[in-house]
């Protein structure tokens, strides 16, 4: 395609497109190059004069980036590394406004964009398959594509002060700045709001106000921007191999070029956790100071330390000790909320002039013709400045608010909160792309770099689409609700829920409460958008010429901390190696696992089996008094471990279920081969129920629980047990438990090779443990067992993505049905080893809390009744 060619197909006062873009900050000018490199024809409306997008309209005094400049910086013209010079580390509004116009005449991209033109409404036409767009000045514009380049913190959100139309002196909102700019010389000045934006502007008014009033309803976690020149490492990085630099920040977690760190505040001693905490506060990034420990978002302890550091950094520079106190934050832990980034902004509560009203002591009751009341006082002032905030990550998409497919509005569809998928497109709204729009990373990383990710991705689907003549894509249903349900998954295993944020929507009265952006980072978020399109678009219907191509799908059913786990999972060749040298292998692997939690009590013992004495371990919970005792067994395919080895798991399951503990080894294969594991399984348990006072127990209240081959031995002593009419059991969990030696079911089939435990590794254990000839033996295969009757309520735990999931499931299913009380939980994203991964796979930790509930049930120690809780293996794992 020649030059003249591509001009005609892209006048902008064209009223039929290929794609329609919404917005002209730095989304729409980038896909604005890009759609014209391409051939497409386009047309980029946008509400305000001039391009910038949320840098021309937020101009309040102190504006800056708090992203470095030197990452802050578009990558798809590298030549612009050399060509444009940040003056600063972070640039002031008028700079970073000065770069995007700069951009836009270097590349001529003016003349593609309808300036002052608000977007009212769009409407997909279904019959010819194109979006129509209204606006409050113009013609319509019709477009096969639609793209939401509208920015994630643009629509102010609508400010809930009682009286507000009242108050006769100025009023200024910082996301709406009079481009003339505004005096305070002289003025009493208060300021509603204490955000990100209210941190910035507070110095700066006031240098100029004669009174300055602070009102805060929540304080911020703020560090000091230690404003200078951009930083002289990563200016040598840039220039040296910019191209370098700008891939190390589109693969990593928040797209910024940096190692993140391995080391979590618990590793560490109390002075290197000093070290790195005031390294951070010196560098004044939010790349170190989110890098400080690696678990700070998702371990309280670790994020207190952050917290607890910066409460004191404040109590160190306000001098009113009651002030100080005000301006500590205390209900969320660090980075739940976005941390600010200030220049003198603590300090500025030391001038006279300058007055913190915590409106947590003092609400305000209304605004007045000359002032402020709260319940305590009356504040006469002169300017009002609201900084209170935006209707953020879905304002600006729902202001236009698209009708869809069938006449479907977004606002009705999202009712409840945001459905993406990928948080780039929304099923029943053909052909609109959001750009870092909710259920991406957006809003908690490098904006650029998601939003050129977004752009590149759109690029490649709709070149895509054209030379398959195909004509629109769509979210498909399942493929949408999977990814919510992981952008949940991702939140839920930090700490972001757990705080009040514009992040849920909590700063908006009426929003639905639901978390919007996705934790899991940029890099992860990249290589999940480029598997969705090898795959063949996974998750999305495409069509064109009367057909439709839908690739039906879920991408990540994995939970996260289990992706990450197998990411970083080398295990041994099972076969390869000796039952020794296999052993040895995985003992170093358990060195480097966490603890596990402290338990009251710990104590190693010894009991005596059929061929010599046997170990166990007994873990007491804390508390006073005698405790029902739980009899472990550990897992390890019969050939590894021993009465430690699922340490962590048993501490964990001793504190959740305020029950005694008694981990026992058993001898194992291939040296004493079935039926010595059995053997010494159902001897101790015996001793153990004979003993259950000397070992703190309450007499006559034992359940038994294992894992895996642990779980086999729990099963086996149950029957035993039955059929001997003694000891009387309470109960049985069986996590994950090997039942059957049918290697064909569909679970080895799905999950046979690539989750931790594998099919070559089952077989090679049953060869080491039991001799073909009797593999179907109930007590090899309890599922073989025929008669379940009698046995002790269960609670059976089979996970996702487990090669053992479909025979615990029937085994569950057994039970139910010679009516067995059963509890049947389904692990729904989890392997074979998650529930025992304590402190790791955090993802579980609800299941722990339901099995160990379970474990109260069988003593009723609580009112918790596991016969009505018989939720049967029945349900399909989907549902759970
Ligand atoms: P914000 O973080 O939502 O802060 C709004 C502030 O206003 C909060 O302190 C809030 O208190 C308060 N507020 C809202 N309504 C109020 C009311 N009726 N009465 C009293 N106080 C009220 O908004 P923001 O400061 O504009 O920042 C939003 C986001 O924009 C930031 O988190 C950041 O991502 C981005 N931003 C970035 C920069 C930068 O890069 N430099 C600058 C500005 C903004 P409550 O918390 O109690 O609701």
């Amino acid at each position: 395609m020649n030059d003249s060619d591509i001009s005609s197909r892209t006048d902008p006062t064209s009223d039929t497109v290929d794609v329609v873009v919404i917005g002209a900050g730095f989304a729409g000018l980038y896909l604005a190059h890009q759609l014209r490199s391409s051939g497409f024809s386009f047309v980029v409306l946008d509400a305000a004069a001039d391009v910038g997008g949320t840098w021309y309209w937020n101009r309040y005094p102190g504006l800056r980036c708090d992203v470095p400049t030197t990452d802050y910086a578009y990558s798809w013209d590298p030549k612009l590394a050399n060509e444009w010079e940040w003056s600063e580390k972070y640039a002031t509004q008028p700079e970073i406004l000065r770069y995007l116009q700069f951009v836009a005449d270097k590349h001529d991209l003016r003349r593609h964009i309808r300036f002052s033109t608000r977007v009212t409404g769009a409407e997909w036409v279904n019959h010819d398959h194109h979006w129509r767009i209204e606006t409050e000045s113009g013609p319509k514009v019709s477009g096969r594509h639609l793209v939401m380049a509208t920015g994630s913190l643009s629509i102010p959100k609508s400010v809930d002060l009682d009286g507000l139309g009242r108050f006769g002196g100025e009023v200024y909102s910082t996301s709406r700045w009079p481009a003339a700019g505004v005096d305070f010389t002289g003025k009493r000045v208060a300021v509603v709001g204490t955000g990100s934006s209210g941190i910035q502007t507070i110095p700066i008014v006031a240098e100029q106000a004669a009174e300055l009033f602070v009102l805060q309803r929540t304080p911020a976690f703020s560090l000091p921007a230690q404003n200078g020149p951009a930083p002289a490492d990563r200016l040598r990085r840039l220039k040296e191999d910019c191209e370098a630099y700008r891939e190390e920040a589109r693969w990593s977690p928040g797209g910024l070029a940096l190692t993140p760190t391995e080391q979590r505040a618990i590793d560490l001693s109390a002075d290197e956790k000093r070290e790195r905490l005031e390294a951070a506060w010196e560098d004044g990034s939010f790349a170190t100071i989110a890098n400080v420990f690696a678990d700070q978002l998702t371990n309280k302890v670790a994020n207190d330390e952050i917290a607890d550091f910066i409460r004191a950094k404040i109590r160190s520079i306000v001098d009113d000790p009651n002030t100080a106190e005000s301006l500590c934050p205390s209900d969320f832990p660090f980075q739940t909320k976005r941390p600010c980034f200030d220049t003198n902004y603590y300090a500025t509560f030391n001038e006279d002039h300058v007055q913190l009203v915590d409106l947590r002591r003092e609400p305000i009751t209304t605004l007045t013709e000359v002032g402020i009341d709260t319940t305590e006082r009356s504040i006469e002032i002169d300017v009002l400045v609201l900084a209170t905030g935006y209707d953020a990550m879905t304002g600006a998409v729902l202001a236009i608010d698209p009708v869809g497919r069938n006449g479907l509005a977004l606002k009705e569809k999202w009712s409840e909160g945001p459905t993406t998928y990928l948080g780039l497109m929304s099923v029943g709204f053909p052909n609109m792309f959001m750009i870092t729009g909710p259920g991406s990373p957006s809003v908690l990383s490098n904006m650029v770099v998601s939003i050129e990710q977004h752009v590149d991705w759109i690029m490649n689907c709709l070149e895509h689409l054209r030379s398959a003549g195909l004509e629109s894509i769509e979210p498909t249903p399942t493929a949408e609700a999977g990814w919510v349900q992981h952008v949940n998954d991702c939140a839920d295993i930090t700490l972001f829920p757990h705080a009040n944020s514009w992040y849920v929507g909590a700063n908006v009265s009426g929003k639905p409460r639901v978390f919007m952006p996705y934790t899991a980072g940029v890099g992860r978020y990249r290589s999940t958008c480029d598997r969705v399109v090898n795959d063949g678009y996974l998750g999305f219907a495409l069509s064109g010429n009367g057909e439709v191509r839908c690739n039906d799908g879920v991408v990540n059913r994995l939970q996260p901390d289990v992706t990450a786990v197998l990411d970083q999972y080398e295990g041994p060749s099972f076969g390869a190696l000796s039952a020794v040298d296999t052993r040895q292998f995985m003992t170093a692997l358990t060195v480097r696992r966490p603890e596990g939690p402290p338990v009251a009590d710990v104590v190693d013992g010894s009991l005596p089996g059929p061929a010599g004495n046997l170990q166990f371990r007994l873990y007491r919970p804390p508390g006073e008094g005698r405790r029902p005792i739980v009899v472990y067994f550990h897992g390890g395919g019969w050939v590894l471990g021993d009465q430690t080895s699922d340490d962590p798991f048993c501490r964990d399951l001793c504190n959740r279920s305020n029950c005694i503990v008694v981990s026992v080894d058993y001898r194992h294969a291939p040296e004493a081969r079935f039926p010595a594991g059995v053997n010494d399984a159902y001897a101790a348990l015996r001793w153990i129920d004979a003993h259950a006072t000397e070992l703190g127990g309450t007499t006559g209240q034992i359940a038994v629980a294992g894992w895996s081959t642990g779980a086999n031995l729990a099963t086996v002593v149950c029957s035993l047990a039955r059929d001997a009419g003694a000891p009387v059991i309470a109960g049985q969990l069986l996590v994950n438990p090997v039942v059957d030696c049918d290697f064909g079911t569909k679970s080895y089939r799905d999950n046979g090779d690539g989750y931790m435990l594998t099919a070559d590794a089952m077989r090679w254990f049953f060869d080491q443990y039991v001799d073909d000839e009797h593999r179907l033996d109930p007590r090899v295969s309890p599922l073989r067992m025929g008669d379940f009757s009698g046995l002790p309520p269960a609670v059976v735990v089979t996970s996702e993505f487990d090669p053992l999931r479909d025979e615990g499931v029937a085994y569950a299913e057994a039970l139910a049905g010679a009516g067995v009380a059963t509890q049947s939980i389904v692990a729904r994203g989890q392997i074979h080893t998650s529930l025992t991964m304590i402190d790791v796979v955090i993802s579980a930790n609800p299941l722990r809390d339901k099995i160990a509930q379970g474990i109260r049930g069988f003593f009723a120690l609580e009112n918790v009744d596991t016969t009505g809780h018989t939720q049967l293996a029945a349900h399909s794992v989907a549902d759970c």
